[in-house]
This record gives structure tokens, C-alpha cells and sequence, in this order.
């Protein structure tokens, strides 16, 4: 969409998937959740969502990963144009437009992209003009990724994940990403790492030199062999093929594999564009994977790409 198609009573932007280069998890909370550690490196696997004016709210989702995403007042982005009307002290209803190409229930944070852009959208549509800081905080209300959506790039993250600070990050990457059709539930995955656990000393997760190192010098090979999560044991238990796919992309040439998030996306690393049109291929034509999707990072966090000029 450009934006001479765009009347100015809508605001359209463009959000990344994430994935997780390195996912520290600590001991569980008192309030259930865990302690992370971990690097957000947002990658070129785009949502786009348009919000309009409109006599009332409404919600549609279309694109060729549209199946499964609610259109309801739970989706994401909903959530977010009320929280962020709510907090601006707005009444001026919006349809929301979401066109999803990121894997639902994937482990890219799908859902957190909508709803980072859904708080830019509405914030230029209704003229809030709020701070990043603003506009973060009701981000990380909304979920503990949301934030880094914001900002996108190459992060660390702590606390739930919602708390981020910049790192020393050179390079362009390149990834393929080989999609499950089942979904994975994040929080199913995080009890069975749990249970996994069980009567061991979890320590408090810390970022390990070797990631930092490989970021800093911009290394792919490094950085290949520094990818970590420590959800992709429970991942494997639940979803098994994973180790299998994981075994083919490193036998078929990539630098580094990793389960992405809470999974079932498998990310492998790769040296350039023809590396990952080689594995790309090559784990389509083994069967072991339903679809594959090649992408770089980083990519920009929640842009603007068309809308009203502000005032
Ligand atoms: P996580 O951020 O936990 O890693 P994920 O990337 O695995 O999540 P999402 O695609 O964000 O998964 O979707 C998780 C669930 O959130 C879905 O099952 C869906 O019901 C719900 N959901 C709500 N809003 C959205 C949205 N805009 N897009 C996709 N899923 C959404």
C-alpha cells in the first residue's frame, strides 16, 4: 500500500517478527512469571496495520497468515488502540486493519507486533503525539515483548523481557525461519521447562560473553555457535520433529539453529543471501519442514509507511 492510496483518516504501520537469539530463563516468580535474559533481533517478516476512523470499533485480519488470529476484543492490537484511547482520553472509535504475513502462535511475537502497531497507528491517527517513554510503558502493559516491537533492532531484555537496553550490535544477518503448522502455547511451553527443571538450582539469568562478543564483532560463525534458548528442551518435548529439523538445517549448512521463542519456528543462521536460498530449498525438498521463510535482521521496530503528516 503507498500512500498515495491511503485517505488521511487512516494511519498504516509496519512491525518485524522477533527472534530471540539468546532466551536466559530464570527460576519462577512469585507471580508466576520468570526472570529473563535474554537478545531481541527483530527480522524482516513484516504485519502491517491500518487504523481508520470509523462510526464504530471494529477489527478484520486478512493476508496469507490470517487463519486462526481472533477478530474479537481479545486480539492484540484491539487491546492496545483501547489501552492507549483509555490512557490519551480519547473517543473516537477506530476499525483496525491487520494484514499478517508474521506465524501465529509461531514464537515470533505475532500478536506483540500488532499490538506495537496498533499503539503507533492510533497515536498518529488521534494526534496524541505521546513520548516514547509513554508509549512503552503502556507496551509493556500489554505483554512482555510488545516493547521491544516498539523499538526494534537488536536489544537485551530483563525483567519479564519488557525491560530493554541497547547493545553494541554490528552486522546485517541472515535468516531461515522453517514454520510448523501447529502452534505452540507459550505458557504450555514454559511449565514443561519447569517441570524439566524440577529440583535443580535455576540461577538468576545473566547474558553470556560469548553472545556479547559475537554481536560486537559482527560475526556470524560466532554468533551462530552463541545462539541459545532454554525453552527449546520443553519445545522439543512437546513438538519432537523440532530436533529433527534442527538436525537437518545444521547438516544442510547453517551457521547456527535455534528454536525461536517458546517456539515451534525453528531460526537458522546462515552466512548470505545464497546460503539461505540453499537451505531454504534444500529443507523443502527433505519434507521435514511445512514451509520456509528467508528474512534479514535487523529490522526496524513499528514504522509509520503511510498516513496523515502531523501537524
Ligand atoms: P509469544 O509472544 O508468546 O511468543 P507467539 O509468537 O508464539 O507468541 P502469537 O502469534 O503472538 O504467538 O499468538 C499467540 C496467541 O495470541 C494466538 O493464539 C492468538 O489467539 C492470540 N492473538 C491475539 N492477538 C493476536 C494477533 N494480533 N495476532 C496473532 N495472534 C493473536
Amino acid at each position: 500500500m503507498t500512500s498515495a492510496t491511503v485517505p488521511s483518516s487512516s494511519a498504516t504501520v509496519r512491525v518485524p517478527a522477533k527472534v530471540n537469539l539468546e532466551l536466559l530463563v530464570g527460576p519462577v516468580r512469585e507471580d508466576g512469571y520468570h526472570n529473563l535474559s535474554t537478545v531481541y533481533h527483530a527480522v524482516s517478516l513484516f504485519d502491517e496495520v491500518t487504523v481508520s476512523f470509523a462510526d464504530e470499533w471494529g477489527l478484520e485480519v486478512c493476508g496469507p497468515r490470517a487463519e486462526g488470529v481472533p477478530t474479537d476484543g481479545s486480539n492484540l492490537a484491539a487491546r492496545a488502540a483501547q489501552l492507549l484511547a483509555r490512557a490519551g482520553g480519547v473517543d473516537e472509535p477506530v476499525h483496525i486493519r491487520i494484514r499478517k504475513d508474521i506465524p501465529v502462535s509461531g514464537g515470533m511475537a505475532g500478536g506483540s507486533a500488532d499490538a506495537a502497531a496498533a499503539l503507533v497507528a492510533c497515536d498518529h491517527l488521534w494526534g496524541l503525539a505521546m513520548t516514547r517513554e509513554e508509549l512503552e510503558e503502556i507496551a509493556a502493559d500489554l505483554g512482555s515483548d510488545v516493547p521491544f516491537l516498539l523499538a526494534g533492532g537488536t536489544a537485551m531484555g530483563s525483567g519479564r523481557g519488557e525491560v530493554l537496553a541497547p547493545v553494541l550490535a554490528r552486522g546485517t544477518y541472515h535468516w531461515v525461519f522453517a514454520l510448523s503448522d501447529g502452534g505452540l502455547s507459550t505458557p504450555a511451553v514454559y511449565a514443561e521447562c519447569d517441570r524439566l527443571r524440577e529440583g535443580r538450582e535455576v540461577p538468576e539469568p545473566t547474558p553470556t560473553p560469548a553472545m556479547m562478543t559475537a554481536l560486537r564483532s559482527g560475526d556470524a560463525r560466532a554468533l551462530g555457535r552463541a545462539l541459545t534458548n532454554d525453552l527449546q528442551p520443553a519445545s522439543i518435548r512437546l513438538m519432537p520433529e523440532l530436533g529433527d529439523i534442527l538436525d537437518a538445517g545444521m547438516e544442510y549448512g547453517a551457521l547456527g539453529g535455534v528454536v525461536s521463542g517458546s517456539g515451534p519456528t525453528v531460526a537458522f543462521l546462515v552466512e548470505d543471501t545464497e546460503a539461505a536460498l540453499d537451505l531454504a530449498v534444500s529443507l523443502t525438498a527433505s519434507g521435514a519442514v511445512q514451509d520456509v521463510r528467508r528474512a534479514t535482521g535487523p529490522a526496524h521496530g513499528a514504522h509509520l509507511v503511510a498516513g496523515p503528516r502531523p501537524s
